[in-house]
């Protein structure tokens, strides 16, 4: 088919939710690489955001992918399944969670932990502690309750009434944040660096207020890691930025390294509040989801590649930086590790990712001024050098 039939037939049968997309479908990828139908070649630094943490079609997964096709790929959580297992012990190995429940996207697995933070006070006979407080210019997914957690009244708008319980202060303002806890209060959720509204981490001074006050009030501290999990902030999980640990935390996007899984973490007494019955699903965490993410974090692990992470992170950044030392239309350069964003002082970032597009880089936008980057955990600074004299050249 050509790029016009496919969208022709996207246009007529698909729900119009995405407008119109980048005029392009992709043939094939390899690592930092996308290919389209007349063979162009993109330098993929949004890696399917923030998914693709190993880049396309990396043989340690695809290698596993292929195996577990021929062995198994479904049979339900009525009955054990190998790989679950093995992905569960490696999550809890490798962090301050000591149980996992797999589903299948970074929405459920809110929606998991806030079920799980609202059953934990539950059985503890405190019917009235279910509020959750999260940050204006959040994004914790799009299901109802995600949707009334995430502070964006875009996403809220047309779907009222929203999910009771849910408050919003502004980010890294403690007192706000103080201010807004009542004996309701179950939960606080955060994300270590918000993402999709403009890359805007959280303080690590405020992380450790936060989660002080939350000992204190016997409120649970939840990091949606949806995100910044898996090496993409340039430790295995954000949380290790802060020095602290949080109660629960949410993981998907890199998990399974583009096949849908999603993970709620949590510490041992927190996730003994769900019981058989509690919560569930049919899909998730089945054999071929698992291997994804056993392929993932083992890759990850020996190939170092959460160390590159924080080593590409530094380059990319002062590399921007050095852009901004030149162009006074670049207002700020932010972020932890491979999650960087670019804000300019005018409207013009959508003007540059179009042309970025077109002379072969795929990027992030985020309104009118904000460019965000989330390559692959493999990129090489041969690559980032490549986007850098491209911006140049745009600038
Ligand atoms: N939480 C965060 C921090 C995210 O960035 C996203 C997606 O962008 C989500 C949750 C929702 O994940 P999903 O689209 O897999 O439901």
């Amino acid at each position: 088919m050509t790029l016009q039939e496919i969208i022709n037939m996207d246009k007529e049968y698909y729900m119009n939710v995405y407008g119109d997309r980048n005029p392009v479908c992709f043939q094939y990828g390899k690592g930092m690489n996308l290919w389209d139908s007349e063979n162009k070649k993109y330098y993929d630094f949004l890696g399917g955001i923030a998914v693709n943490a190993l880049g396309h079609c990396h043989p340690k997964l695809t290698n596993a992918l292929k195996a577990q096709l021929d062995q198994l790929i479904h049979t339900s959580n009525l009955y054990y399944i190998e790989s679950q297992a093995k992905l569960a012990k490696a999550l809890v190995q490798n962090s301050c969670a000591d149980k996992v429940f797999f589903c299948n996207s970074g929405a459920e697995a809110n929606e998991g932990a806030i079920k799980l933070a609202r059953i934990h006070f539950k059985k503890k006979g405190l019917e009235d502690k279910f509020e959750i407080i999260t940050l204006k210019n959040s994004f914790h997914g799009r299901t109802l309750a995600t949707v009334a957690a995430t502070g964006q009244e875009k996403y809220q708008k047309s779907y009222k009434p929203l999910t009771p319980g849910f408050k919003h202060v502004v980010i890294n303002d403690f007192n706000a944040l103080q201010a807004a806890i009542t004996p309701s209060t179950c939960a606080i959720m955060l994300e270590p660096v918000q993402g999709e509204s403009g890359v805007n981490p959280i303080d690590v001074e405020y992380a450790q207020k936060v989660r002080k006050l939350c000992d204190e009030k016997d409120i649970l501290l939840i990091l949606d890691e949806v995100q910044t999990g898996m090496g993409r902030t340039g430790k295995l999980f954000a949380y290790m930025h802060f020095g602290i640990e949080p109660d629960i935390f949410t993981l998907a996007k890199g998990l399974g390294g583009g096949i849908p899984i999603g993970a709620v973490c949590a510490k041992k007494d927190i996730a003994a509040s769900f019981e058989p019955g509690d919560h569930g699903t049919t899909f998730g965490g089945n054999p071929f989801a698992c291997t994804a993410g056993l392929a993932v974090i083992n890759t990850l692990l020996e190939d170092g590649l959460v160390e590159n992470a924080a080593n590409m992170g530094n380059y990319f950044k002062s590399k921007l930086e050095d852009l901004k030392s030149r162009y006074s239309n670049i207002k700020e350069v932010r972020g932890k590790g491979l999650m960087v964003g670019m804000e300019f002082t005018e409207e013009i970032a959508n003007d540059i990712y179009k042309k970025l597009f077109e002379k072969g880089f795929l990027v992030g936008c985020v309104g009118t001024k904000i460019l965000r980057f989330l390559p692959p955990l493999i990129v090489t600074k041969d690559d980032i050098d490549k986007l850098i004299i491209a911006l140049d050249e745009l600038l």
